[in-house]
């Protein structure tokens, strides 16, 4: 894979090197030496390479440790022995010095490692572009290595409501008896409410709002902007059933139902017709959430989901399609609005380079949540992010590490959320040209998972390299054997 530009080549050295982001003024500061042309990037890499910080990392390690390290830094995973032993022979064979090593490992590396690689980037290169130098943070996660267990999301909402700013309100229990939580951050006149994990198997919409309760409870002057404008409702994990009998396959369970579904198998994004009201016994979990946006009446409720694997028109992934109400006995007024959410969410997702948009292929089905509360008056999005296919993977046993990647979706859904609140909160949003959403590209074709990271997908990559073919085949046998039994 190529690095794309200077920013990509200044945080990938930073990466590899000393296993952070780069600070904002380190950032800048090599960036105007490349852009000025007053280094080369081969020169940067040198002056970042024997800095004293890299230095004194580099002196504790041996080569076995070295390439380790890089595999953490870069791909975000434990490398295979196989993978350790081929390049620290070449690095103790003298055949590969320890600079060439970072590049070398770039361009070899198979889809799932340049995906990693290309998430890590680009999360590393928005935080070095929104933290002041005072805030940043040394240890600034890079990716997201771990998806809270029911227990641990409601430990992390009852560390949470410790902020003066949150409340937090059990509203609910699923058919289980788990708790169904609402958490409210501000007193403002306009609100927003949002709810994820209808589908116990999409657990990365959770993980986002929860990095964006922590925002909004926080003292930075935006948060205390939303807190005063806006009233932002937070239903995380409504089928935390569902989560967990997912969490179960990934232990290796058979047989146990669909965690797609509630526990009386019901299909909860199928339940919010309000011409034919659904048997709150049955699904205990949407009319939770039907209860909520009663008793809000929010101005936008965004849905949020995880699918599969897509490409957008142009061949390239999807990271995420969105889509408005699109039943027709639904106000328009409220459609447009719907649409305008959508630009917003688009125009904020524009400065992050781990972004592809996509409009979802709606339909007008009013049981869904996007039409039946649509239905009911209030505007709707529908956000499905990736995802779905790798959590898939995952309760089919695949070994495999998909925390860089995790990590840059859980972003890019933070600055969406972040983005449509500040535009509803400043009033921006009512300004934008509904039609500009019907322009944002159609979801295409589905790329299953095989196609992604498959042999074949290997092999067509190895003839690009230029490293030796039978050298990456010997790499790509490796990485099929870990991760695609
Ligand atoms: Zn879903």
């Amino acid at each position: 894979m190529g690095l794309q530009n200077n920013a990509e080549i200044v945080q990938s050295l930073y990466l590899a090197y000393l296993g952070r982001a780069a600070d904002p003024e380190g950032l800048i500061y090599w960036l105007g030496q490349l852009e000025e042309e007053r280094a080369s990037a081969n020169q940067v890499k040198q002056a970042i390479a024997n800095s004293s910080e890299a230095t004194a990392h580099l002196a504790l390690l041996d080569s076995d440790d070295y390439v380790r390290s890089l595999y953490h830094h870069y791909f975000e995973r434990e490398p295979g022995s196989l993978e350790v032993n081929y390049w620290a022979e070449r690095l103790e064979s003298g055949n590969l010095a320890w600079d060439e090593l970072p590049d070398c490992m770039v361009d070899a590396a198979c889809a799932q490692d340049q995906e990693a690689l290309r998430a890590k980037l680009s999360v590393a290169n928005y935080y070095s572009q929104h933290v002041t130098q005072n805030d940043y943070d040394i240890k600034q996660p890079l990716a997201l290595d771990h998806l809270q267990s029911n227990e641990e999301l409601y430990a992390t909402l009852g560390r949470l409501a410790e902020h003066e700013a949150i409340t937090l309100e059990q509203v609910g229990e699923s058919v289980e008896g788990m708790p169904l939580y609402s958490a409210v951050v501000g007193t403002g006149p306009k609100t927003l409410m949002i709810v994820t994990q209808q589908h116990g198997d999409e657990p990365l919409g959770t993980e986002a709002v929860l990095g964006l309760l922590e925002y909004l409870a926080g003292e930075s002057a935006g948060a205390q902007t939303l807190r005063e404008t806006m009233t932002i409702v937070v239903m995380p994990r409504v089928n935390p059933d569902g989560f967990a009998r997912w969490q179960e396959q990934v232990a290796g369970s058979e047989g146990v139902l669909d965690p797609r579904y509630n526990s009386n198998g019901i299909e909860l994004n199928g339940t919010y017709d309000p011409n034919q009201p659904y048997d709150p016994d049955l699904a205990p979990e949407s009319a939770a959430v039907r209860q909520q946006v009663a008793h809000y009446r929010p101005d936008l409720f965004l849905d949020i989901h995880n699918q599969n694997t897509y490409r957008s028109e142009d061949g390239s992934l999807a990271t995420l399609s969105i889509m408005w109400p699109t039943n027709e006995n639904i106000d328009p007024a409220l459609i447009e609005f719907s649409q305008r959410a959508a630009v917003a969410i688009d125009q904020a997702l524009g400065e992050y380079d781990h972004d592809n948009l996509t409009r979802y292929p709606g339909n007008d089905v009013p049981g869904i949540s996007r039409n039946g509360l649509g239905l009911d008056g209030t505007a709707t999005l529908l956000l499905e992010q990736r995802g779905l296919q790798e959590m898939d993977q995952l309760a089919q046993g695949t070994e495999l590490d998909f925390s860089a990647l995790a990590g840059a979706l859980t972003l890019e859904l933070w600055i969406g959320m972040v983005g449509i609140a500040e535009a509803m909160s400043t009033g921006s949003v009512d300004t934008l040209d509904p039609l500009l959403a019907l322009q944002i590209p159609e979801r295409a074709e589905a790329v299953s998972f095989e196609a992604l990271y498959g042999s074949d997908q290997l092999l067509a990559f190895a003839e690009q390299s230029p490293m030796m073919l039978e050298e990456t085949q010997l790499l790509g046998i490796q990485q099929d054997e870990a991760w695609l039994i």
